[in-house]
C-alpha cells in the first residue's frame, strides 16, 4: 500500500506557495499600513514607499531601471499590453510580428487577436529541444516587421531560449524585442541591457509572492499605449488603485529570488537531473523532452510510450503526487500539447506526457519517492494497454 499521507508538490510551473517572508512582508498592508498610495496624507505615504521599494526590487533583478517597471495583474496581462501596445504604436512602422510556436497561449491568443486586426503573425519552428533557429529568425524579419516576442524559457518543457543573441538580432535590424519571463525571471540570470530586451514579462506567484500581480518593463523611450484607462497611477498607463500587498509581495519575492538565484539552481538542478536519470535508466521507451542544459533548473517532462498522460496523473495525485501532463485535457481539449507538437512528437506520444516542476524544498529522496511510483504506475497502465503488448511482440521477433 502507498503511503497516503505523503504529500508531493511538484507543479511548480503553474503556481508556487507564498514564502513566509513574503507573506510576512504583505501583512501589515492589509489592515495596518491599507491607505491608497495616491492619496496626500503622511499614512498613504508609507504605502506609497512600499510600491516603490518594490519596484526597486523587481528591477533590480533584471538590471533594469525602476522606471522601467509598470505594475500589472499578472504575466497574462503583461503578455496582453505589449502585444496590443506595440501593434497600436508601431503601425506607422509595420504590422509585423514574429513569435514562436511553443509560447504560453497569453502570447499566442493575443497574437491571434491581431491577426484579426489585420496583423500578420510569423510563428516561428523550433528545433526537438525547443530552440528557435537564429538563422530563421533574421531570415523572417521584414522591413515591416515590428516586434519580435520570444519566450526566454518554456513553462513546458524548460528550454531556454537564446536571448542575448535574439536581442542582438532584433537590435541590429532596429526592431523591438519582447520576452515573456514568467518562467525565468527570479529563476535564471537575465540583464535586460546585456540581452537587449525591450520589454518583459514576469509574474508573482512563480517565484514565491502572491497571485494577480505582475509586470512589464518597458525600455524607456520605447512607446507604450495606456492599457487600462482611468486615473494616473503607473505613470498613466495602467489605471486602478495600487494592489499593494501583492506589490509588496512580488518585490520582496525578488529580493529573496535575487539572494538565492546561484544556490538555487546549482541545488536545484542536481535534484531534477538524478531524477532524469533514474527515469532513464529504470523506465523504459520514454523520452525527456527539452533542452538537457539550456534548460530551467526546475523542469522535467518526460513522454511514456503507451501510456496517458492524464491516467499516470490521476494514479500519481492518489500517491500524494501533484505533477502535470503536457496535454491542455484539464482545460477541456483533447488535443495534446502545442509545445509537444511543435518539437516533433507525434499525437499518440504527446498524449503520454508527465511534467513535473520541482521547488528549492524538493529533495532526492521525494524524487526516489516519486520515481518508483512513476515506475509502478507506467508498468501497470502498460500491462493493461493491448497497444504495449503487440509492440512487446513485435520487439522480440525484430
Ligand atoms: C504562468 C505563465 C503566464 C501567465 O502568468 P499569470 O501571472 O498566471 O497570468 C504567462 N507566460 C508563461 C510562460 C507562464 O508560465
Amino acid at each position: 500500500m502507498g503511503n497516503t499521507e505523503k504529500f508531493l508538490y511538484l507543479d511548480n510551473a503553474a503556481t508556487t506557495k507564498v514564502d513566509p517572508e513574503v507573506f510576512d512582508a504583505m501583512k501589515p498592508y492589509f489592515c495596518e499600513l491599507f491607505a491608497n498610495p495616491s492619496s496626500i496624507y503622511t499614512f498613504a505615504g508609507k504605502a506609497g514607499e512600499a510600491v516603490e521599494t518594490a519596484r526597486a526590487q523587481i528591477a533590480g533583478l533584471i538590471h533594469a531601471n525602476s522606471r522601467e517597471i509598470y505594475f500589472t495583474g499578472g504575466g497574462s496581462e503583461s503578455d496582453n499590453w505589449v502585444l496590443k501596445s506595440v501593434a497600436e504604436q508601431y503601425a506607422g512602422k509595420g504590422k509585423h510580428i514574429i513569435t514562436t510556436k511553443i509560447e504560453h497561449h497569453a502570447i499566442l491568443h493575443s497574437a491571434e487577436y491581431l491577426e484579426k486586426h489585420g496583423y500578420e503573425v510569423t510563428y516561428l519552428d523550433v528545433d526537438k529541444d525547443g530552440k528557435i533557429s537564429l538563422e530563421d529568425l533574421e531570415k523572417t524579419i521584414r522591413p515591416d516587421t515590428i516586434l519580435i516576442s520570444i519566450m526566454s524559457a518554456n513553462n513546458e518543457i524548460g528550454t531556454i531560449e537564446p536571448l542575448k543573441e535574439i536581442g542582438a538580432i532584433a537590435r541590429k535590424h532596429g526592431v523591438l524585442f519582447h520576452t515573456d519571463a514568467v518562467q525565468a525571471f527570479g529563476h535564471i540570470p537575465i540583464d535586460v541591457n546585456e540581452m537587449n530586451i525591450d520589454f518583459l514579462s514576469a509574474s508573482g506567484h512563480k517565484i514565491n509572492g502572491p497571485k494577480g500581480i505582475g509586470i512589464l518593463y518597458a525600455r524607456k523611450g520605447v512607446k507604450l499605449s495606456s492599457f487600462i484607462h482611468g486615473g494616473a497611477q503607473e505613470r498613466k498607463k495602467r489605471a486602478g488603485t495600487h494592489n499593494v500587498p501583492g506589490i509588496v509581495g512580488m518585490g520582496k519575492a525578488a529580493e529573496l529570488a535575487a539572494a538565492r538565484m546561484q544556490d538555487d539552481m546549482v541545488k536545484v538542478s542536481a535534484v531534477r537531473d538524478y531524477a532524469i536519470d533514474r527515469i532513464e535508466k529504470e523506465i523504459p521507451y520514454c523520452k525527456i523532452n527539452g533542452h538537457r542544459t539550456d534548460r530551467l533548473p526546475n523542469n522535467i517532462n518526460v513522454c511514456f510510450r503507451y501510456v496517458e498522460g492524464e491516467s499516470l496523473l490521476i494514479m500519481l495525485d492518489s500517491k500524494g503526487i501533484c505533477g502535470s501532463s503536457g496535454s491542455a485535457c484539464t482545460s477541456g481539449s483533447l488535443d495534446p500539447s502545442h509545445v509537444l507538437l511543435a518539437i516533433g512528437l507525434p499525437h499518440e506520444i504527446a498524449h503520454g506526457s508527465l511534467r513535473l516542476t520541482l521547488s528549492s524544498e524538493t529533495t532526492k529522496e521525494d524524487m526516489d519517492y516519486v520515481v518508483d511510483q512513476v515506475k509502478e504506475i507506467v508498468a501497470r497502465l502498460r500491462s493493461m494497454s493491448p497497444l504495449y503488448e503487440d509492440f512487446l511482440k513485435e520487439q522480440k521477433q525484430n
